[in-house]
């Protein structure tokens, strides 16, 4: 028997876990967003530079966790997205995911959905986009999107087509039911499931929408339509503290994270994610006698092969 993979010392694993628990959202927990979670907290973390060193080491630890996931390839990962525009979305996964193998890793965002996607139902075009075993998915926006703009702006509902009897009152509590218990149809199979919730506040969106038009290389990511949006803001608020409650789950939980510093926030990720990873704690395949004699008849053959 050959010794175990090099393990992230318990103590490491600690660290992290008690790290991110105050941005967890109990499963069966009455969240508000406004009284709950400041979105300026930065869990006695000093400045940027104090916080580079943490995700450099966060960044590198998900690499490592990362191969193990690819070479056992049993589980799967989903991690989700959702933030309110300019909550920093994009830049979360570039920074998180810069030290993994792309290979590993499949990003999918999802957008006002095309007539093909509207003609299935609501789940089925994120089901589309699942990571598969052994891979890290990101979901830039989710599913989650089908009971937040979705709810603010009914004429989307409207458009799905849905009988009569899926829509009414119930619709959204009926939602996150369905949602619920997907992710638990996932957990069970091997896919764990994790979400993260940028927490932006309205004063640091306003001030990242004047960048994005006062800086000429960010104008591309400016649309008025973002400003319009954001005059729905208190209803996204309320629309999030529903979601939150509702789906924080134990299969699934909902991590809250501060996002007014991007640094901050990417740290965050970082952890939720290795946090999740900690816990399926993936390992190489053990090589039995079998495979270990061939391996050693492969070698002879290649040996025998060197030039003389
Ligand atoms: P962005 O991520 O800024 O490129 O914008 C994508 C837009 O698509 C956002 O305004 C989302 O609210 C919108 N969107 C995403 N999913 C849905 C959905 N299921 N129904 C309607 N709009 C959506
Ligand atoms: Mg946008």
């Amino acid at each position: 028997m050959r010794d175990r993979p090099a393990r992230t010392t318990d103590k490491r694993a600690e660290r992290i876990a008690e790290f991110i628990a105050p941005l967890r959202v109990e499963p069966g927990s009455r969240v508000r967003l406004a009284e709950d979670f400041d979105p300026a907290y930065r869990a006695g973390v000093k400045n940027k530079k104090a916080g580079e060193e943490l995700l450099r080491a966060g960044v590198a630890q998900l690499a490592e966790y990362q191969r193990r996931l690819a070479a056992d390839a049993t589980s799967g990962v989903l991690l989700c997205l959702q933030a309110l525009d300019a909550g920093g979305k994009d830049g979360t996964i570039r920074h998180v995911m810069s030290g993994v193998n792309p290979q590993g890793v499949r990003v999918a965002g999802f957008k006002v959905p095309s007539t093909e996607e509207l003609s299935h139902d609501y789940l089925w075009r994120y089901a589309c986009r699942l990571p598969r075993r052994g891979e890290i998915g990101i979901f830039n926006r989710s599913h989650y999107e089908e009971v937040l703009v979705v709810r603010v702006h009914p004429e989307h509902l409207t458009r799905q087509g849905l009988p009569d009897g899926a829509t009414g009152k119930k619709v959204w509590q009926r939602r996150y039911r369905q949602i619920n218990d997907w992710e638990r149809y996932l957990t069970e199979n091997g896919f764990h499931v994790v979400k993260v919730f940028l927490n932006l506040s309205k004063e640091e969106q306003r001030v990242r929408f004047l960048k994005r038009i006062d800086v000429p290389e960010r104008n591309w990511k400016f649309s008025a339509a973002d400003v319009r949006e954001r005059g729905f803001w208190d209803s996204y608020q309320d629309a999030f503290d529903e979601v939150l409650s509702a789906t924080s789950t134990p299969w699934a939980p909902w991590y809250v994270v501060p996002a007014d510093r991007k640094w901050f926030a990417r740290i965050c990720a970082a952890a939720v994610l290795t946090h999740t990873l900690i816990g399926i704690d993936p390992r190489y395949p053990e090589v039995d006698d079998k495979s270990r004699a061939a391996l050693a008849g492969a070698r002879k053959r290649l040996e025998r092969e060197a030039p003389r």
